[in-house]
């Protein structure tokens, strides 16, 4: 081994250590994972080093599952609530129709 793929070998290994999330920074990218992940983005591509931290940390795993119900559920109510407003924009342009059709029907002449 020479001098040079020496130290590159050294600053390899070291290079990865510093690479390796610890838990304080995990959970400030840990919200944008999961925001990704729910929104089904690419979040294990985007964040390589969040997937290895879950592995490597049960504490963190945790963290992780319990923000992601949370997300989960967060992101199933705002798809209700959208698709709630959407039926009510329907009924009312029913509604509106209905109103606006039954002066036409008692006036026209039978
Ligand atoms: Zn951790």
């Amino acid at each position: 081994m020479t001098i040079k793929s020496f130290c590159n070998w050294i600053r390899s290994i070291y290079g990865t250590v510093e690479d390796e999330l610890d838990c304080e920074a995990f959970t400030q990218v840990i919200p944008h994972y999961v925001d990704l992940k729910v929104a089904g983005g690419q979040a294990e591509a985007s964040f390589p080093k969040i997937k290895q931290h879950l592995v490597q940390c049960s504490e963190c795993c945790d963290l992780y599952h319990a923000l992601y119900d949370i997300a989960l559920i967060e992101s199933q109510e705002e798809r209700l609530q959208a698709v709630r407003s959407d039926e009510a924009q329907v009924e009312s342009a029913e509604l509106e129709r209905a109103v606006m059709a039954s002066p036409r029907v008692t006036l026209e002449p039978s």
